[in-house]
């Protein structure tokens, strides 16, 4: 019987895996991959792996990891190396302890592989640092799905100098409205970095107040971050756009050298 890694495959720029994620990924006989896992990092696993999509849809959820749950202890018992790839790191809002707690309960070795999370990298590579000396001394990173926006004591959050926002794109809105009525001032700075790390990445920046009019586009996936940090970005702004210059660069000399 092999292991389960359950591997964090980052944001989505295959240069963010770790060293360990790519090498089990070098030799997986088996990925079971979700949604948000990109393409370019699935380029990177070995090409005779069995690939298998473990995207879930609104409503259907509960199937799907049910299904998840089978489909690992299905495979994990015949092959050397199963992984289970999850976006970013696979506990952050990955249930990723879930699928460790269900293979463990059946007898399977697990080997956990941290990612690096979309709640940083992205407002980082934007120039949004979620702490800085003098400015935010603390964050937190909050699911922002509609069950949670409903549950949620946001008045617990006016303290926190940094909040990071997961899965809340389609409730910005509400989320905006219950941050200003627990207390948070009406101009602090909002940004959503959508599809961050990626080539598709776009940051919009605005404020509370305006993100509660419901006049601020955004797609999903993005992360949204609010906080004084916001504000940085003007003088790290110049670093983000020679990152991507760089970006352009190598991926300009790698397709020369092919
Ligand atoms: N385990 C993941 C988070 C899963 S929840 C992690 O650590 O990153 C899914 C949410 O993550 C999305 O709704 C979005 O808010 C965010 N997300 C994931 N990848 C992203 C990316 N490349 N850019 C922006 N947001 C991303």
């Amino acid at each position: 019987m092999g292991n389960v890694y359950l591997v964090g495959a980052g944001p989505g720029d295959p240069d963010l895996l770790t060293v360990k994620a790519l090498r089990i990924l070098q030799q997986a006989d088996v990925v079971i991959y979700d949604r948000l896992v990109s393409a370019e990092v699935l380029a990177a696993a070995n090409p005779d792996a069995v690939f298998i999509f473990a995207g879930k849809e609104k409503g259907e959820q509960e199937r799907i990891q049910t299904r998840i749950h089978e489909l690992l202890l299905e495979y994990a018992p015949h092959f050397e190396t199963v992984v289970r790839l999850k976006g970013g790191d696979p506990m952050v809002f990955g249930r990723g302890a879930e699928e460790w707690a269900h293979l463990v309960a059946n007898g399977i070795h697990v080997e956990l592989v941290p990612g690096i999370s979309s709640a940083i990298a992205a407002p980082a590579l934007a120039g949004i640092p979620l702490t800085c000396r003098g400015v935010a001394a603390s964050f937190a990173v909050i699911a922002g799905h509609r069950q949670s926006v409903a549950q949620e004591n946001w008045t617990q959050y006016t303290a926190v100098d940094t909040l990071v926002i997961l899965m809340g794109i389609e409730n910005r809105q509400e989320i905006a409205r219950h941050l200003l009525a627990a207390g948070r001032s009406i101009d602090e700075p909002v940004a959503f970095i959508e599809r961050g790390s990626t080539d598709r990445e776009r940051v919009v920046v605005s404020q509370l107040r305006e993100v509660a009019r419901g006049v601020v586009e955004v797609n999903s996936p993005a992360v949204m971050v609010i906080g004084q940090v916001v504000r940085l970005r003007r003088a790290l702004h110049n670093n983000v756009q020679m990152r991507s210059t760089q970006q352009e660069t190598s991926f300009a000399s790698r397709t020369a050298t092919a």
